[in-house]
């Protein structure tokens, strides 16, 4: 198994320790068509990207596609900042943006307090000192649904990272709206049990090196072991063996703008 595509890397425009034009040519070293740059959306703290710099790194895209031959997009991997499902995407940067993921994550400025206290500290103290109660995963799984049906989201990023939730409901979701599950190269966040509940859906997969330096790029990491164990069926993996996804959901919003 091979990737063909990297639909979730980072640089040095959020906590990333390469530019787009390392993480371009460690693609191209790695056979990889396709690369997009998502940094973090501006929502996190201390490294979401800024407006005024969209513009500049869509142009360093089009140089290190036309330096690599790789072709470079560009989009970011927004935050979902609510129980409403919002996310941090913003409505200025659509027009340079290629490809919308979004995800929970932690360092969030949220809109209010509760929010906070709902999504992050609900989670955190589940993890590190209770067992999620159903309500808490009842009400994670609605997080991820409201942001799946009400953004054109075309990744869900680590589904299961920093919230416990319902994956058969999630995943059910993506498949009904066109969203794509995310398969993390990086790290495990839902149990196995979790992921052969997921495939009881039709949803589709991409796996995502989610690379924060460059040599991490088009790296396949713990998702080759995983889609063994779990019996992941790699014709649902969009972007492996010469494969691309097809009719992403950003783009078709785009054109109806
Ligand atoms: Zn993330
Ligand atoms: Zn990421």
């Amino acid at each position: 198994m091979k990737l063909t595509a990297d639909y979730h890397t980072h640089t040095i425009f959020s906590h990333g320790t390469g530019t787009i034009l390392d993480n371009a040519m460690v693609a191209k070293q790695n056979g990889l068509m396709e690369l997009a740059i998502t940094d973090h959306g501006h929502g996190h703290t201390v490294y979401g990207i800024r407006s005024k710099k969209v513009p500049y790194m869509k142009s360093l895209c089009e140089d290190a596609t036309n330096q690599t031959g790789v072709k470079v997009i560009l989009g970011v991997e927004a935050n979902i900042l609510g129980v409403s499902g919002k996310t941090d995407m913003k409505e200025i940067d659509m027009e340079n943006m290629d490809i919308y993921l979004a995800g929970i994550h932690k360092l969030i400025t949220y809109d209010k307090l509760k929010e906070w206290y709902l999504l992050f500290a609900k989670n955190f103290n589940a993890r590190h000192f209770f067992k999620p109660s159903e309500s808490l995963i009842k009400r994670n799984t609605q997080v991820y649904i409201n942001a799946i049906k009400n953004n054109p989201i075309d990744i869900l990023t680590h589904p299961g990272f920093c919230a416990f939730i319902n994956a058969y409901d999630v995943a059910k979701c993506c498949e009904d709206y066109g969203t794509i599950f995310e398969i993390d190269a990086r790290k495990k966040h839902l149990e196995d049990d979790e992921w052969e509940s997921v495939l009881k859906t039709n949803v589709n997969f991409v796996i995502d090196s989610d690379a924060h330096s460059p040599e991490k790029i088009g790296v396949l990491g713990q998702a080759e072991s995983l889609i063994e164990r779990v019996g992941i069926p790699t014709d649902r993996i969009l972007n492996i063996d010469g494969k691309l996804p097809k009719n992403m959901r950003f783009q078709e919003y785009k054109r109806k703008m």
